[in-house]
């Protein structure tokens, strides 16, 4: 996808992305800020209009869809915001903006519209007496909620989840990402779950990709990215997170909070090279393809780590993250913690 910038220079958002999402799975997409995560998810949506690429849904064409038939499909794709509060109209009472959508689409009357809200307001943790309040009178952690309902409202199998925590506190992050996975295995829902935190990812993902500079660099299972990741900047993203406990080593790269393009010409060779404690000179000249190398674990680098050199950049196993700690006093961690995930649960016994 390209658009226009500041200066009238051609600026590639993203390319070459290569998504796959199966029937109830979650797909972390994870970078930091510009680096077209984001953008992915809004072509997916069809809020952004790639200039080529395809999106595909369930065998369909969905860049190919128009009017009724396009209208059709988006009730089957939904999205959640990042900032609970100015993704609602705060003049909308809870239980109208869970109804939104049946608006929109002319579904029910307003009868059978109220009781449907009601029963989705309850299905995400918010009292349906609370229903004729309006945004200003509930937490962040309630409109998300209300957010994550409204969302729900017709069903739909694939919601994109664009950093949904990111904006509120701590202790209530793990609360909705509790909440996000309750409704994956009741309701079977796919997501594409777009976060600048790999701590927040590890939690709610069966895949992770990563992205850098509009590309995907990395792909696997949450264990792969977790356990042996092999480009260099997801190992930067993990040592960005805490998870490493022995600290800086001479082997950790450059913060991947920098600025990421810096001084780079992007169209050329690979775009973190200047960042990368492993680049030698065919990086700047060549661009690194994604390549699986074995094991459904695609990595776009001429020099990627083994899982014997990533260990000096970061270790991870047997980390807790920091989603929900905050709240989690008494929670002696333990190496079991690291698969906490697998059991579904992020401690935090407060409700919001
Ligand atoms: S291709 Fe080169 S510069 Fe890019 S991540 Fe790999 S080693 Fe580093």
């Amino acid at each position: 996808m390209t658009g226009r910038g500041a200066a009238r220079r051609t600026v590639q958002a993203v390319a070459d992305v290569d998504i796959a999402i199966g029937e109830g799975e979650t797909h972390g997409l994870v970078g930091e800020s510009g680096s077209g995560k984001s953008t992915t998810g809004r072509i997916l949506l069809r809020l952004i209009e790639p200039d080529a690429g395809t999106v595909t849904f369930r065998g369909e064409d969905l860049l190919a869809l128009q009017g009724v038939e396009l209208r059709q499909m988006r009730r089957h794709v939904q999205l959640v915001y990042q900032d609970p509060f100015s993704s609602v109209d705060p003049r909308y009472r809870a239980r109208d903006i869970v109804a939104e959508p049946w608006t929109i689409h002319g579904l029910y009357d307003r009868v059978e519209r109220r009781r449907r809200a009601d029963e989705l307001l309850a299905r995400v943790g918010i009292d349906p007496s609370q229903g004729d309040r309006r945004p200003a009178s509930f937490s962040g952690g309630q409109l998300q909620r209300i957010g994550i309902a409204r969302a729900l409202a017709l069903e739909p199998s694939l919601i994109v989840c664009d950093e949904p925590v990111s904006a509120l506190d701590v202790s209530v992050q793990g609360q909705i990402l509790n909440l996000l996975m309750d409704l994956k295995r009741d309701l079977g829902i796919a997501y594409l779950f777009i976060a600048h935190d790999l701590a927040v990812v590890r939690h709610i993902s069966d895949r992770v990709s990563v992205m850098y500079a509009g590309r995907i660099v990395e792909t696997g299972t949450r264990d792969q990215l977790f356990r042996a990741a092999s480009h260099p900047y997801t190992l930067a993203l993990l040592a960005a997170t805490g998870t490493d406990r022995r600290a800086s080593t001479p082997e950790t790269p450059a913060s991947a909070t920098d600025d990421p393009l810096a001084g780079i010409d992007s169209s050329i060779g690979c775009a973190f090279r200047a960042r990368c404690p492993q680049a030698q000179a065919v990086c700047a000249v060549e661009r690194p393809e994604l390549i699986d190398r074995g094991g459904d674990h695609p990595v776009a680098c001429h020099f990627p780590a083994t899982v014997a050199t990533s260990a000096s950049y970061a270790r991870v196993d047997g980390d807790d993250s920091q989603v929900g700690e905050e709240v989690d006093e008494g929670h002696e961690q333990t190496g079991d913690d690291a698969d906490a995930h697998d059991e579904g649960r992020v401690q935090s016994p407060q409700s919001t």
